[in-house]
């Protein structure tokens, strides 16, 4: 399978990486509106095949998408130190805007976009209406990134993989994001079962820390390098890598939907991912104020696009 990525720029790049370590792919093009930048990153990941699995990565222009079965779209400006995703939205609809028509110009009628550029619910909103898509077809990475850090830092405290909780955080990968306590799952058994099983103490300020820590991840780490890309590098190619296997796997993805607000909005809720795109998804378990304040992050997405769009 051949995937193109739109931005080859630090995130970009680390998806096509990232990509290197899964199978079924036979050819990464890279596009991007400074070519030579494209055209070094792909020599720069090329310089990894003899060390990892025979991908062909080139540079290249929208007309490579012609076969081109998943696209990812990572173009845009990123998020200085202080700043919010939401404050990028100006830029990044205009960069989105000049995108999605080249990509739907070449690329097969049913292809799959794949949703990485900030701020994101916004960016998936647009690119489902521009390419008249359905909405199955337009996936974002959405909170992926936010649920891998919530499980991280539980798992820290609560002494398990988080590769054994289910922890989501949901709605907009942004400051108005909902992390699901009321969910929350070390495999068979529901967090306070399993801490007084495990007898771990598991306190208000255990949970206040872990919300903050989850936050705040993205913040910390533009402070200290700029930017971040290996998390939503890895998170990226495991939904490609999904999306080709059919593997029916649940992430907690954005995708133009009804639930919770009523009406069409792009957020996060965990979604069962396979070769058609998304195949189904959940409502999960929610106390009251989660409801509220998902339902808060939606209004807040909805207002920025028909603001913006
Ligand atoms: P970057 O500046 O390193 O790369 C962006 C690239 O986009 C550049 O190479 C630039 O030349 C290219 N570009 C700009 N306009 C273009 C156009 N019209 N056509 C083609 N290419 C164009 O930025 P980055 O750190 O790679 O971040 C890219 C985006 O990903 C940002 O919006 C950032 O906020 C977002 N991001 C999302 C997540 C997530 O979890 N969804 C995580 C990290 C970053």
């Amino acid at each position: 399978m051949k995937i193109g990525i739109v931005g080859a720029g630090f995130v970009g790049g680390s998806i096509a990486d990232a990509l290197m370590n899964k199978n079924g792919i036979h050819e990464i093009v890279l596009i991007d509106h400074t070519p030579k930048k494209a055209m070094a990153q792909a020599m720069d990941i090329m310089d990894a095949v003899p060390f990892s699995s025979d991908i062909n990565i080139n540079a290249g222009d929208y007309k490579d998408l012609h076969d081109a079965e998943i696209v990812v779209i990572t173009a845009g400006v990123n998020q200085k130190s202080g700043e919010t995703r939401l404050q990028l939205v100006s830029k990044n609809i205009k960069i989105m805007k000049s995108i999605i028509p080249e990509v739907m110009k070449f690329a097969p009628k049913n292809v799959i976009l794949v949703i990485v550029s900030n701020p994101l619910d916004v960016m998936v909103m647009l690119a489902t209406k521009l390419s008249k898509l359905p909405a199955n077809r337009v996936i974002g990475t959405g909170t992926m990134l936010d649920t891998a850090r919530f499980q991280v830092y539980l798992s820290k405290k609560l002494n398990v993989s988080p590769q054994v909780i289910d922890a989501f955080v949901l709605g907009e990968h942004g400051d108005s994001s909902v992390l699901n306590w009321e969910s929350v799952n070390v495999s068979c058994l529901d967090l306070a079962n399993y801490c007084e099983q495990m007898n771990i103490p598991f306190t208000a300020t255990n949970k206040k820390t872990i919300e903050q820590r989850v936050r705040g991840c993205a913040q910390t780490i533009i402070e200290g390098k700029g930017a971040t890309w290996y998390g939503v590098g890895y998170a990226c190619a495991s939904l490609i890598q999904t999306i080709i296997n059919d593997e029916h796997k649940l992430y907690t993805t954005s995708s133009v939907s009804n639930e919770i607000l009523g009406k069409p909005i792009a957020f996060s809720l965990p979604r069962i991912i396979g070769r058609i795109g998304v195949e189904n998804t959940l409502i999960p378990v929610l106390s009251k104020n989660e409801l509220k304040d998902l339902k808060h992050s939606g209004k807040i997405i909805l207002d920025y696009f028909n603001k913006h769009k």
